[in-house]
């Protein structure tokens, strides 16, 4: 790594297994994805930092979830380990989702115990083990690391949201109230963002989730924040076609990836 400077795209997988066999059409379920956001933040490793992507599908395995998030209905047998939904897997988004967009089952039959481990062991795991790798190895070299946790929201919260119908911020920065990385980091990057026109969030209605939690630890110089950004900004959100704000979008998180690698420089 030339900066100690990680991010990560956990929901823009775009490969569905052959395995997942869920019930609504396809572009349905699509709509679970962070589209495009892989690739918005294409710039960042040219200004020196690490970029890591998730190619697996989020309504398949969510990596923003914990292990023990499992709603015990999606199980035809039996979890072989405690369980602790979440409020996630209340509203159906849990670490496999048991719905879809609209709130339509994501599945016709239960799953097994051993179909849910797989996608574990092949998807979720390895993703947090590559980000966590990363973590620890910019740690180990500058003593400091940061790491913005990307995302992409819905324009107006759905059914499965805990704001149904109301209009979001262009961009949401979640620190899980002030826990996850230092509040310098927070203040820096909403201060950016509104440097460059936008309306920004802290917290509201999204504080980060699993990933920001688990590897976001500021008493060690370890500094996640996790970001969303409105998706009407740069798709529709039915077709997941890119709109006319896609290359604004993209040139200003490139200006975003810039303006965070020197904010690194001038701390290590
Ligand atoms: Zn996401």
């Amino acid at each position: 790594m030339a900066l100690p400077l990680v991010l990560d795209s956990p929901h823009s997988g775009e490969t569905y297994p052959d395995d997942f066999d869920h019930a609504p059409p396809r572009p349905i379920v699509r709509r679970a994805e962070d589209t495009h956001v892989g690739r918005l933040y294409a710039a960042a490793p040219a200004c020196g930092a690490t970029l890591i992507e998730a190619r697996f599908p989020r309504a398949y395995i969510d990596p923003n979830r914990s292990l023990d998030d499992i709603d015990p209905a999606l199980i035809a047998d039996t979890w072989p380990r405690p369980l602790t939904p979440s409020r996630k897997t209340e509203l159906g988004i849990g670490l496999v989702w048991r719905l879809a967009e609209g709130g339509v089952p994501m599945y016709a039959r239960p799953l097994t115990a051993a179909e849910v481990q797989r996608r574990i062991d092949r998807c979720y795991a390895p993703y947090h083990a590559a980000l966590a790798a990363e973590l620890d190895a910019c740690h180990h070299a500058f003593g400091a690391v940061w790491h913005l946790n990307c995302h992409s929201m819905p324009a107006v919260g759905d059914a499965m949201s805990d704001d149904p119908g109301r209009a979001r911020a262009e961009f949401v920065l979640g620190d899980r109230d002030g826990t996850t990385c230092g509040t310098d980091f927070t203040a820096f990057v909403g201060r950016t963002l509104r440097g460059f026109g936008y309306d920004v969030a802290v917290n509201d209605p999204y504080k980060g989730v699993e990933i920001v939690r688990r590897h976001g630890r500021p008493a060690e110089n370890r500094h996640s924040l996790q970001i969303e950004v409105n998706r009407r900004l740069y798709m529709d959100e039915v077709t997941l076609e890119r709109n006319a704000g896609y290359a604004r979008l993209e040139a200003d998180l490139e200006r975003l990836c810039a303006a965070l690698a020197a904010y690194v420089r001038e701390r290590l």
